[in-house]
């Protein structure tokens, strides 16, 4: 086969489709043994052979590929465990796709002491592609191992690593609209080592996918319009989807049965916004989409979303939850970013990541939006950032006050229906921010840092008590692995707190709950957003009131 495709290992992994237990690769190899990463990395199933359903990206190649003039006989998208089966003579091109292949990405690295430890991601990244470098030297071929990756940096970083594993070429970027020649470049060996895309390709120029993608994957945007300065999806172009190409990509994962929709976007709630300054929801639109899915399929739930998004509309809140029938076991999950419980920080780092609300109202915002979720069934797992540029102490400490203060209220008010996780990640200096500092766990670590961290930690395993069992209700792996799981987050909470105390810091000692409420969503309040309305011939920018909705 001219063109064989794959992933690295750790993304065919199905994790018995236990929720969170996608980040399992990033723990370390010396904490975890073998044989129980072996038992919860449950494969993707394969057809002789080539994936069925294939990991999102990987497929995307695919698709760009026929789509421009390689064809159907000349690609095939392998099953990593498998992929030998493709390779002879004529193979001119081995594409890897891998997420974090060196672990430094930023939940690995606060699980592996800074990258000090072996994670998962990158002991089955390295295992892999030596397989493969070994493969073709036993056998003599000549094709090339290139490995395409929103990760290209870290094969940068590692230069020495990179040529001792054989890797011929890195690609990184958005790729459809030169995907095609690039290959061709390697095949006829005119291309660079690192080839990274510095333009992107227009939404007419994405094909979509032509078969089925892991956990019925179709993206719906690309690139996010909010500007955080720290993330590297908003140096891309907003752009989205139409409806019809979105659907196709429903239609292709139907054909396999596969009912449950993961849309991808950078933020669900910027689905076609039209207003551009404060980001007020274009509601209709995302409620249409989530009704022409779900007219075909049976559950749709979105990658992730802002909060401010969220609090801002909760009329999609209710309307997706109404139509994927979601209640106390039935949840509709949706990462967020909560980065810092600062408004003076989150103003310097993510400054549009509040609107239509204001930076001052940030922690706020996260406790009624956080509300607003949760009284729809939705359940948002937040990840902050420890070791930011400018952050302080105060800064920290405050980010603790505030899963304390959501913890108790939401608690007080919904009950059973509170439910959120909160997982720190260290800073990677990348996007807007690349010239600050890894945020090394051993090295930086501070009063506020460990508060910020452990309580964090404490409450994700206090959910894995309390929400786990809600969350994934439908899925028999789950009486075999909770038990696992409340006993890996308890290490976790005990091992964080006694290096807080080898370090003089009592996570103990209360602190202050945040003066805080929650405000009731209904008629009683009212804001005013600068909302773009189309009329006729133009699109115009009227004040409108908006008033949150009576439930
Ligand atoms: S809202 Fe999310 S995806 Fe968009 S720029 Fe900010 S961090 Fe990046």
């Amino acid at each position: 086969m001219r063109i064989v495709l794959t992933s690295d290992p750790s993304l065919t992994s199905t994790f018995r489709d236990i929720p969170l237990l996608d980040f399992l690769p990033c723990a370390p190899t010396e904490n975890i043994p073998k044989f129980i990463y072996k038992i919860l990395d449950t494969q993707l199933p394969d057809d002789d052979g080539k994936l069925i359903q294939a990991p999102y990206a990987i497929r995307k190649v695919e698709s760009a590929l026929l789509n421009d003039g390689f064809k159907r006989e000349d690609v095939v998208v392998a099953h990593p465990k498998k992929i030998e089966k493709f390779i002879d003579e004529k193979t001119t091109i081995v594409g890897v796709n891998t997420m974090d292949p060196y672990g430094l990405g930023p939940v690995t690295l606060m699980f592996t002491e800074g990258g000090k430890k072996t994670s998962y991601s990158k002991y089955l990244f390295t295992s892999f592609i030596r397989r493969l470098r070994d493969y073709r030297e036993r056998k003599g071929y000549n094709f090339k191992i290139v490995v395409g990756s929103q990760a290209g940096w870290q094969f940068e970083l590692k230069q020495d690593l990179t040529e001792e594993l054989g890797i011929d070429h890195v690609i990184w970027g958005e790729t459809e609209h030169v995907i095609g020649d690039i290959f061709r470049d390697i095949e006829s060996g005119g291309a660079d080592k690192f080839i990274k895309i510095k333009t992107w390709p227009k939404i007419e120029e994405i094909p979509p996918v032509v078969n089925p993608t892991y956990k019925g994957m179709i993206e719906v945007m690309r690139g996010c319009g909010r500007g955080c300065r720290f993330c590297s999806p908003n140096l891309r172009k907003a752009r989205f989807y139409p409806l019809e190409k979105i659907m196709q990509e429903v239609e292709v994962n139907l054909r396999v049965g596969q009912k449950k929709m993961w849309l991808h976007s950078e933020d669900i709630f910027n689905y076609m916004v039209e207003d551009r300054k404060n980001f007020y929801p274009n509601e209709d639109a995302v409620i249409g989409l989530f009704e022409a899915i779900l007219e075909k399929a049976e559950f749709a739930n979105p990658t992730h979303g802002t909060v401010a998004g969220a609090l801002a509309a909760p009329r999609i809140l209710k309307r997706v939850a109404e139509l994927n029938h979601a209640g106390i076991n039935r949840w509709v999950g949706i990462q967020v970013g909560f980065e810092t419980a600062s408004p003076e920080l989150i103003k310097k780092i993510a400054n549009n990541k509040m609107k239509p609300f204001s930076a001052d109202e940030w922690p706020w915002v996260l406790l009624n939006g956080t509300y607003a979720f949760n009284k729809f069934y939705w359940f948002p797992a937040y990840t902050t950032i420890v070791g930011l540029p400018w952050e302080t102490d105060e800064d920290n400490i405050d980010t603790a006050r505030l899963i304390l203060t959501m913890e108790k209220k939401l608690e007080e008010k919904l009950g059973e229906r509170a439910h959120f996780t909160v997982t720190p990640l260290g800073f990677i200096p990348m996007a807007g921010l690349k010239e600050g500092n890894f945020f090394d766990a051993n090295e930086h670590l501070t009063k506020g840092r460990i508060l910020h961290i452990y309580h964090a930690w404490r409450h994700l395993a206090y959910e894995v008590d309390h929400g786990l069992k809600r969350v994934a209700k439908e899925n028999p792996n789950l009486a075999m692995f909770l038990p696992l799981a409340k006993l890996g987050s308890r290490l976790v909470v005990q091992s964080i707190r006694k290096w807080a105390m080898r370090k003089g810091v009592d996570v103990d000692k209360p602190l202050d709950l945040m003066d805080i409420r929650i405000e009731e969503i209904d008629m009683g309040i009212e804001r005013s957003f600068s909302k773009p309305v189309a009329t006729e011939d133009k699109i115009e920018l009227v004040t409108t009131s908006y008033r949150w909705i009576r439930l």
